[in-house]
């Protein structure tokens, strides 16, 4: 346990080397994930559950962004462009998440921010669900800009939105629904959706489906491509560690791409955007999704921090993110008195993200405590305190540090 020796005055006290400790190790030292930790830059005392909103620095990006600022951009200036491959980034960088969500080369593009990207996705997704289908099904939980963005899109394409629980969404699909957005997992309770069902049936319906992976990507195995997904969007900052800011992703399924009428056509989507032409033509392939020039220091930061996944399997990924999960809710019940918290994620595995979720009075206060005395998660207001668990560099130890010190705060 790497813990205790570095506590300052007021901290929580040493972790007791009891059974749940004693388990913590067990597992850390059967964990094939565990050595993925040294790829990132972290403090030894402190856990850090909140990579699902800011993921860790992957320790080799500052040497790549000092090459890219320095040599790139300093020496060759805008031969660069061509030279260091900057313009075809938004491909190459869609074409390096592809497989992590489960989606062919050549169907992603990465630019913009997940905001810009649901608008395109839903505009897109409601313009080749035809003229006669005049409603856009949203999930009632949705992170709020989804929600704010599909108004938007529906009093422009005069379509209406109509807000529901993700799982009333297939009951109330039918011949009037032209498109469904929805978050794969809930920010807020860490709940998964049903992705393969909904997509399914929202394609019986003959609509189309857009999906926000914003916390599902990097964490858990999405299928995009198994399971016929429309169209989706996701962040990169949050489990793919692309740091603050860095530019989301757009999928759109192949077969769509040449039907693709995006609502945002910039000069970077155009076939020929050198050719300077008055009139838009389309380009083809993922790149149709690009609006203006990339934000190349941004994009090049995030391509560098996803060489943490060489090699590593989603599933694999998958199988951890559970056991921690599981393994830090034991904790919290063996040591949280109880009555003070209770869990608002889902128990079984198939409804659970990367995530635990305790509802706790005074949520606000407790998360600032527990972050000075080393456990940095974060609070969803009014009473959420919100535990992100990124299996590349969380460990069981950290699980356990964490519910000690949050018990000790409760106590
Ligand atoms: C984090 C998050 C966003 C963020 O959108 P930005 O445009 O990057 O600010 C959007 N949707 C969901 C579901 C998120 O979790």
């Amino acid at each position: 346990m790497k813990t205790g020796s570095s506590a300052a005055p007021g901290r929580a006290t040493p972790t007791p080397p009891d059974a749940l400790a004693r388990k913590a190790a067990a597992l850390d030292a059967a964990d094939e994930l565990a050595r993925h930790r040294d790829l990132f830059a972290l403090d030894d005392d402190v856990v850090y559950l909140d990579g699902n909103s800011l993921g860790a620095l992957p320790r080799h990006v500052p040497a790549r962004m000092q090459d890219v600022i320095t040599r790139e951009w300093g020496r060759l200036r805008i031969r660069s462009w061509e030279e260091s491959g900057w313009w075809t980034a938004p491909e190459r960088v869609g074409d390096r998440i592809a497989p992590l969500i489960g989606a062919d080369p050549g169907t992603v593009v990465v630019g913009d921010s997940t905001s810009v990207n649901v608008f395109k996705a839903l505009v897109g997704a409601v313009r080749l669900a035809g003229d006669d289908r005049d409603e856009i099904l949203v999930d009632a939980s949705t992170f709020p800009t989804d929600g704010y963005v599909a108004e938007s899109a529906a009093r422009m394409t005069g379509r209406r939105v109509r807000a529901l629980a993700p799982a009333d969404i297939p009951a109330a699909l039918g011949p009037r629904t032209a498109a469904v957005l929805v978050n794969h997992v809930d920010y807020r309770t860490g709940r998964l959706n049903d992705l393969p069902g909904t997509t399914a049936a929202v394609h019986a319906a003959g609509a189309l489906a857009v999906w926000d992976l914003c916390h599902s990507a990097g964490a858990l195995p999405v299928g995009l491509g198994a399971h016929g997904v429309d169209f989706a969007v996701g962040c990169t900052y949050k489990y793919l560690n692309g740091g603050p800011g860095s530019p989301a992703y757009l999928y759109v399924r192949a077969d769509h791409q040449d039907r693709f009428d995006t609502p945002l056509p910039g000069w970077n989507s155009h076939e020929d955007p050198f050719g300077m032409r008055a009139a838009y033509a389309p380009g083809k392939g993922a790149a149709r999704g690009r609006v203006g020039t990339p934000d190349i220091l941004s994009l090049l930061a995030l391509e560098s921090a996803l060489d943490v996944w060489d090699g590593v399997s989603i599933e694999a990924v998958r199988s951890k993110s559970l056991a921690l999960t599981d393994f830090f809710l034991e904790c919290v019940t063996a040591y949280v008195p109880a009555g003070r918290v209770t869990s608002v994620t889902p128990e079984p595995a198939a409804e659970r993200g990367s995530q635990v979720s305790l509802r706790c009075e005074n949520a606000g206060d407790v998360m600032r405590a527990l972050i000075a005395a080393g456990v940095v998660g974060d609070h969803r207001r009014p009473d959420v305190l919100r535990f992100g668990f990124t299996p590349l560099y969380v460990g069981f130890a950290d699980a356990h540090r964490a519910a000690v010190r949050l018990a000790a705060l409760l106590s």
